[in-house]
């Protein structure tokens, strides 16, 4: 299997006024297509900066990336428009790029219809519930076509209840669109309810500590919901818990 996306060694430094702050070093990891990886890390870890980079929306400081494919990015908010309707919230980005054309809309309408959100295209974002809100950012994402989906804490707006329901629901879109997903969390249940693999970042300035494979398919399924009441999940949970620097001062 070949990687989609490889990344080596970067670092990453800020200066700021007061002095330099050095957020990535010698951060590395690869991933194969298909797979989502969670890259699980405290507040204030880098993981935010590691996807701008990865969107080369920041230029690293240090380091090699090659990524084979389209990124389409998602905020930590979901930057709806209040003042545009859902389906013209999701075509922004081609309308932008001038890429709004029959074949575009016809897979947004598709999106639209197999994602429930069909018969609620011509509303506000303000009429929708949070859950709903987010599927239509995951949308907006993938009507560029992306390759490569990066997800920046894209539950941590929701209540817990409404988190689990739609981590299942965006875990489904991923996978039928067969994206590979690149996920940073704070959230070690998530992580391991949704990914592939769980990569752990190091205190400051952060690399990849450890990479987990995570298998948790009962039956030949996985979905986060049933993944959170796999016997094995607590392991899981445990071992992380330990791995994770958040126990030092
Ligand atoms: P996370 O997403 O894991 O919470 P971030 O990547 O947002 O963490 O930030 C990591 C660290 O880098 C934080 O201490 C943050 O204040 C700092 N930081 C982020 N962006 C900048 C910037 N543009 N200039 C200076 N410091 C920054
Ligand atoms: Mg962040």
């Amino acid at each position: 299997m070949s990687s989609i996306v490889d990344v080596k060694n970067i670092g990453m430094n800020f200066y700021t006024v007061d002095g330099e702050l050095k957020v990535l070093e010698n951060l590395s990891f690869s991933l194969e297509e298909g797979k989502i990886l969670a890259i699980l890390g405290p507040s204030g870890s880098g993981k935010s900066t590691l996807l701008n980079i990865l969107s080369n929306l920041l230029k690293p400081t240090a380091g090699d990336i090659n990524i084979k494919g389209k990124i389409g990015y998602m905020f930590q908010r979901d930057h709806l428009l209040e003042w545009r309707t859902i389906i013209d919230n999701i075509t922004i980005g081609l309308e932008i790029q001038k890429k709004l054309n029959d074949d575009a809309m016809e897979k947004i309408n598709k999106l639209l219809k197999n994602y429930g959100l069909w018969e609620f295209r011509n509303r506000y974002p303000r009429e929708l519930s949070g859950g709903m809100r987010q599927r239509v950012a995951l949308i907006r994402t993938l009507s560029v076509d992306p390759d490569i989906l990066l997800l920046d804490e894209p539950f941590s707006a929701l209540d817990y209840q409404t988190r689990l329901m739609v981590s299942d629901d965006i875990y489904k879109i991923i996978k039928n669109e067969n994206k590979t997903t690149i996920l940073v969390t704070h959230d070690i249940s998530e992580a391991i309810s949704m990914a592939d693999q769980v990569a752990v970042l190091s205190k400051r300035p952060a690399n990849i500590k450890n990479i987990y494979d995570i298998d948790l398919t009962v039956s030949n399924e996985k979905t986060p919901l049933l993944a959170r009441k796999a016997p094995e999940f607590k392991d899981y949970f445990d071992n992380l818990w330990r791995e994770l620097d958040v126990h030092e001062k």
